[in-house]
């Protein structure tokens, strides 16, 4: 995936929120052969539950295709740069 991708999310994802993104919520998703985390949004200390909790209910609406798989939404630490694939799980997220 492109970097560029992204450029567009440099703040949480709750509207009018002032703080640097701390954690990216996100899903592994696969198709085939590919493989990505699906990015459903990145959140600050303060929403990083509130963020999670959206990004789980449009988890739950999303229909999933036959060759398509969709794992259980995490929140893992915000790493700009690196690759979604080395992106280290956050502590404590697992419930
Ligand atoms: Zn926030």
């Amino acid at each position: 995936m492109d970097e560029s991708t992204f450029r567009y999310a440099t703040a949480c994802h709750c509207a009018g929120c002032p703080d640097p993104p701390r954690f990216q919520v996100a899903a592994p998703w696969s198709y085939g052969p590919l493989r990505e985390l699906k990015n459903y949004g990145l959140a600050c200390e303060r929403h990083r539950e509130a963020v999670l909790d959206r990004a789980r209910q449009h988890r739950e609406a999303l229909k999933v295709g036959d060759d398509e798989t969709v794992g259980p939404v995490e929140v893992y630490e915000f790493a700009p740069g690196h690759r979604d694939s080395a992106l280290p799980l956050s502590p404590g997220s697992g419930r």
